[in-house]
């Protein structure tokens, strides 16, 4: 289960540099093929895997309530999914951040009428555009209907289909811009990308990330969550407390290995060479990012 969500998550990382380098095109395509695997996390409560970052969907009386849309080629599909669970359009659409891979629907969903929901910065960096540096990456400004109609800056609570559903801010994480959605009923959360679950995750310091603040948004999610908790990781499969346990104390160890060497003044490339998080490779280190890539990155969050 877990090598697949891998090899799935892998193959769309492939997908995306090749379309990267063949053209628009070529990942269109690989996209519209892509399936969307629908997996019930608790009663009305899913969580949708296609390419890109993992969705949240609730159904239920008072219509759908989707969290991330990966990529625009996708939202037909992921359109059809839901007309699957649900007879209702796609009410409020939640960001949990603004990278492409969770937010590249989001025109097509705001021409159905959706209401887009997110921190201030994710409108603000969709609005302007930018760079996500670790991977050269060039992301155009967004056109007017993907861009959120409703921001917060420290937290928003959703009272829907019998949930009470609250959004909080943890201040520079994996980007400047992170949501949790916290489902309190159905005892789950979204988590967006400060959970990678299974591997390194990417903490994007060009877009305000830091990695002590995805280790305490980690922390602060362990403390509001009990052992029956689900918890959708942003990328991997679906996930507990105590796999993000196992999760925090591996971001811990090797941001107390990678702290004090950068700021005794080593290079970028002297802690690579360092290989600081040999002790973590095997189980951590095959995913999307090898070990020194993401030496490279977190030595750019700390
Ligand atoms: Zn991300």
């Amino acid at each position: 289960m877990r090598r697949l969500s891998f090899m799935r998550f892998g193959k769309s990382f492939t997908a995306l540099a090749l379309g990267l380098m063949l053209g628009a095109s070529a990942l269109a395509d690989d996209h519209a093929k892509q399936k969307i695997e629908v997996i019930p996390v608790a009663e009305g409560l899913y969580m949708l895997v296609g390419a890109g970052g993992n969705m949240g969907l609730s159904v239920g009386e008072d219509g759908t309530f989707l969290v991330d849309d990966q990529f625009a080629p996708l939202s037909e599909t992921i359109r059809a999914t839901i007309a699957t669970l649900s007879d209702q359009p796609v009410k409020f659409l939640i960001n949990t951040h603004w990278h492409y891979d969770h937010t590249g629907g989001n025109e097509n969903f705001g021409k159905q009428k959706a209401v887009i929901v997110a921190h201030k910065n994710v409108r603000t960096r969709l609005e302007a555009g930018g760079v996500i540096e670790a991977f050269k990456k060039s992301v155009p400004p967004a056109p007017d209907m993907a861009l959120p109609v409703v921001t917060f800056e420290q937290a928003i609570t959703f009272h829907f289909n019998g949930e009470t559903i609250n959004l909080t801010h943890p201040q520079a994480a994996h980007t400047d811009g992170d949501a949790l959605v916290f489902f309190e009923q159905a005892n789950a959360v979204h988590m967006g990308d400060l959970y990678f679950n299974g591997f390194y995750p990417f903490i994007d310091a060009s877009s305000g990330g830091k990695m002590l603040g995805v280790i305490n948004a980690v922390e602060a999610v362990l403390a509001k969550i009990d052992d029956n908790t689900k918890v959708i990781p942003g990328h991997g499969p679906l996930s507990n407390k105590a796999e993000l346990r196992r999760y925090h104390a591996m971001l811990k160890a090797v941001y107390e290995q990678v702290a004090p060497m950068k700021q005794a003044g080593k290079t970028a490339a002297q802690v690579i060479a360092a290989k600081p998080t040999a002790a973590f490779d095997k189980q951590w280190g095959k995913g999307f990012l090898t070990p020194d890539q993401w030496v490279g990155i977190i030595y750019e969050a700390i």
